[in-house]
């Protein structure tokens, strides 16, 4: 059972994954989080920026190391454990670098479709462009959205008074409107359901996913 879930920031895409892969005893890949760890290490070793040839190599040559379950996955790059790191708003507001470096996509979605591979296409798969080109043979595919200020209200509630309000919505609206000119996130593709999770609970969204799974 293969489940990819698109949506824009704060659509609720990582805790709906979360609930339905523990519901359905699936693997969790939180695809956001591959970027951000990779963003991580394009901070350490570029803080002065670095074209964007230099970013896709330093993806190539990474040793990225994604854990797929779904209780607080841990994530590291060559040996660092930037599970908390990838958290930071430094690393959101710079993670569109990386995600419109067409290099970088490529080399990432190839390492998605291997942990895929891996778990024999019983995982749960949320971030963007895997309805679409990550896995667009997926079993159930979703767009999960939201109204933009549903989901600056909870992107504010997840970073608990770590960044300020204007960072907040940078993070929510620019980054989307950035990583917009790159994959799409907002229109569904032919075959894919579109869920609104502005009024929905979380277990809600996940109800509404479970139903459109064909039974094993
Ligand atoms: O979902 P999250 O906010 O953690 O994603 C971080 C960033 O990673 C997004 O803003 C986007 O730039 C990028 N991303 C992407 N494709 C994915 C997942 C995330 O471009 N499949």
């Amino acid at each position: 059972m293969l489940i990819a879930i698109d949506g824009p920031s704060g659509s609720g895409k990582s805790t709906t994954a979360k609930l339905l892969a523990r519901r359905l005893g699936l693997g969790y890949l939180d695809t956001g989080a591959m970027y951000r760890a990779a963003t991580t290490e394009y901070l350490r070793r570029y803080p002065e920026g670095a074209s964007a040839d230099d970013v896709a190599t330093l993806v190539e040559e990474a040793e990225l190391v994604c854990d797929t379950t779904p209780d607080a996955p841990c994530f590291s790059i060559n040996g660092h454990d930037v599970t908390e790191e990838i958290r930071e708003p430094r690393v959101s507001a710079s993670v569109s670098i990386l995600a419109t470096n067409l290099e970088v996509r490529r080399l990432l979605t190839a390492m998605m479709r291997d942990i895929i591979a891996q778990h024999e296409r019983d995982i749960v798969v949320e971030g963007r462009d895997i309805t679409t080109v990550v896995a667009p043979d997926a079993d159930v595919r979703v767009l999960l959205i939201a109204d933009p200020d549903a989901r600056v209200a909870r992107r504010a509630a997840e970073v608990e008074g770590r960044a300020t309000a204007a960072e907040v919505t940078d993070q929510v609206l620019r980054r989307d409107r950035d990583d917009s000119t790159v994959s799409n996130f907002t229109d569904a593709a032919e075959g894919v359901t579109v869920i609104d999770s502005t009024f929905l609970s979380p277990d809600e969204v996940v109800d509404a996913i479970i139903a459109l799974t064909p039974s094993r």
